[in-house]
């Protein structure tokens, strides 16, 4: 084994380390599951910590002074870089991506429901950066993306995940609620699909394709059951944010709902690459599975 190239020993390594079980929500497999690896030789040891620094999460913006005081080659292995955005961080300083030259992709994972918290301030995002994958805020609606896309002109695929769905109807955050059944997602192909006022506020992601964005829902109850409030499989209103009381408020009134609809088929602001909308369906239970506590999740990327 040791006469294959060094590219064929990195190849292995890196699936030895990233088929490890991974237990949400930490986004890496643990080191105790993969050390052993790292101890066959010198050579592996690099190895194995280039791999599982494939993804880099921090938790306090001084992690990252650390990092580079400490392990100045570290930012160049990195390609996923997680940011734990809690309630004890110093919220208002610059987090200096710079260094990470390599960096494809940026995860936020912000405590579920704590909506007072402003998002991190990512400065110097390196240009490779083409994923942004946020979840655990409050709310976001289009005001919010200015702050959020302004970092990443070179997003290609953006992900949110907010406790509560923009209504571009009343301009309110709300959670969904549906007659049954709800699908599972809802795709838009062709730049429509976006919460009403979002294009303006995502226009100067030229590059961006595609949008998945999850709507946290509650289920009526039979006696609750309103035909306006049923997506359908035609979803013939092409639901993007609208709340319970938006719809049923207003949508009895057809020629307000056609042109609503219509309004929506056509645009008026045109993303030029985005090709994909999908709008991801959580019940309040679904929802909590996939955010995750993360608030007893403390990952020290030195504590080996
Ligand atoms: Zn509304």
């Amino acid at each position: 084994m040791l006469q294959l190239p060094i590219e064929i020993h990195n190849e292995i390594v890196f699936h030895f380390v990233w088929d490890r079980p991974i237990r949400r929500p930490r986004p890496k497999p643990r080191w105790r599951d993969i050390e052993p690896l790292s101890l066959v030789c010198r050579a592996f040891r690099r190895m194995v910590l280039e791999a599982w620094f494939h993804t880099l999460c921090i938790c306090r913006r001084q992690d990252l002074s650390i990092v580079s005081q400490y392990w100045p080659e570290l930012p160049q292995w990195v390609r996923v870089f997680v940011c734990l955005h809690n309630l004890l961080v110093d919220y208002d300083d610059e987090w200096d991506l710079a260094r990470f030259v390599n960096l494809r992709e940026v995860v936020v994972q912000m405590l579920p429901f704590w909506d007072v918290i402003p998002f991190p301030c990512l400065a110097n995002v390196p240009p490779s950066v083409t994923k942004l994958d946020m979840t655990g805020m409050g709310e976001i609606g289009p005001t919010d993306l200015e702050a959020i896309v302004k970092p990443f002109p070179n997003l290609r695929v953006l992900r949110l995940q907010p406790y509560s769905t923009w209504c571009g109807l009343c301009n309110t955050f709300t959670s969904s609620s549906f007659s049954c059944p709800v699908p599972s997602s809802l795709t838009y192909e062709g730049g429509v699909g976006l919460p009403a006022h979002f294009a303006q506020f995502l226009q100067p992601l030229e590059d961006l394709e595609t949008l998945y964005i999850t709507a946290k829902y509650d289920l009526l109850s039979d006696e609750e059951a309103n035909p306006l409030l049923e997506i359908g499989e035609e979803n013939k209103t092409m639901w993007s944010g609208e709340c319970r009381d938006c719809m049923q408020r207003l949508y009895p009134d057809d020629s307000f709902r056609e042109d609503w609809v219509a309004k929506k088929k056509t645009p008026a602001i045109h993303l030029p690459a985005l090709k994909r909308v999908e709008w991801i369906f959580l019940s309040g239970d679904a929802f909590a599975n996939e955010t995750g506590d993360k608030s007893h999740f403390r990952p020290n990327p030195l504590h080996l």
